[in-house]
């Protein structure tokens, strides 16, 4: 199978790009953070705070997180039950963030990442693809772009989903997010040696997926 590995920031651009250019080479597009979100999400219901390490390690025991692709497109479900839309909300992402710093949620997340990939041909786009993940993926890139930019095209992103936002919230949530994820102890958001540096600030869609698809194609 072939694996390309998508590691960066939030708001990069990864999502856009690695499912456009899936759709070119006829690869599935892996979303993993949509695994954390679910994570997250799962807390928040129980009123758990995403934070405490030991409360939702407990929660692991009686959860099932899983993935299915509904006319290519992925969808994931809690126990069945289809979160697609609820992992989106700002509140989910925090969670998010706050639950993918508990190596136990990590753990838990990881066999399910390397069966899709070990059965697809796919573009799996996360923090730790590259470097923990998938190590061995004959092809890894790592997106970048600054914070400002990224909060501008979340808070379209957003707005196009009827969802309200403010730019300056969205900002300084993103710079928490990355602060988190790139410190953290376990898996912490870094390009991986042999991982190719995309800086999307100044790219089109149409420029970054050409310039995958043709790292791809060779
Ligand atoms: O990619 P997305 O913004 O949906 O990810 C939500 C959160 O999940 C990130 O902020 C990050 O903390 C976490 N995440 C992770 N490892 C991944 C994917 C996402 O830690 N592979």
């Amino acid at each position: 199978m072939i694996n390309v590995a998508i590691d960066g920031p939030a708001g990069a651009g990864k999502s856009t790009v690695a499912k456009a250019a899936a759709k070119k080479l006829g690869f599935i597009y892996v979303d993993t953070g949509a695994l954390y979100r679910t994570v997250g999400v799962n807390a928040l219901r129980k009123g758990i705070d995403p934070k405490d390490a030991e409360e939702v390690k407990a929660t692991l025991d009686d959860i099932d997180v899983s993935l299915g692709f509904v006319d290519g497109s992925q969808h994931v479900f809690l126990n069945g039950e289809d979160v697609s839309e609820e992992i989106r909300l700002p509140a989910s992402s925090m969670a998010a963030s706050a639950v993918s710093a508990i190596p136990e949620v990590r753990e838990f997340l990881l066999s399910l990442q390397r069966d899709i990939a070990k059965k697809n041909n796919c573009l799996m786009d996360g923090r730790d693809i590259g470097t923990v993940i998938l190590p061995d993926a004959q092809y890894k890139f790592f997106f970048t772009a600054s914070a400002e930019i990224r909060a501008d095209r979340r808070c379209k992103e957003l707005k196009e989903k009827g969802i309200p936002a403010d730019y300056e919230t969205v900002l300084a949530e993103i710079k928490e997010r990355d602060y988190n994820d790139s410190h953290r102890e376990t898996a912490p958001l870094k390009q991986a040696d042999d991982a190719v540096l995309i800086d999307s600030s100044y790219m089109t869609i149409e420029e970054a997926v050409d310039k995958i698809v043709s790292y791809i194609k060779g």
